[in-house]
């Protein structure tokens, strides 16, 4: 079931028409801005492919675009030796 892509001539706008059956003839949508001044006329244009990325392949991504923005929101890694040492003297004084 194909996807159709279309932009307008004029002022770039895209538009998508989904059709059942793979057609020659399709009917080209309407711009937004048709009517209003002319020259508005939708083509047909050649559409990207798509790229399906494996879980790695975006966990990668991800790391590249926000890693360095997520470390600094989270601060330095906690000691966790020194937290388990101070829960455990505060732990001292409580009842069983
Ligand atoms: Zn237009």
């Amino acid at each position: 079931m194909p996807l159709y892509e279309f932009m307008c001539a004029k002022c770039g706008s895209r538009e998508e028409v989904f059709s059942r059956t793979v057609q020659t003839d399709i009917v080209a949508p309407k711009c937004a801005h048709a009517g209003k001044e002319p020259g508005h006329d939708m083509r047909r244009i050649v559409s990207k492919f798509a790229q399906h990325k494996t879980m790695a392949d975006q966990l990668a991504e991800a790391e590249a675009k926000f890693g360095q923005e997520v470390d600094a929101a989270m601060g330095p890694e906690p000691d966790v030796g020194r937290l388990a040492r101070r829960y455990e003297s505060l732990a001292k004084d409580l009842p069983e």
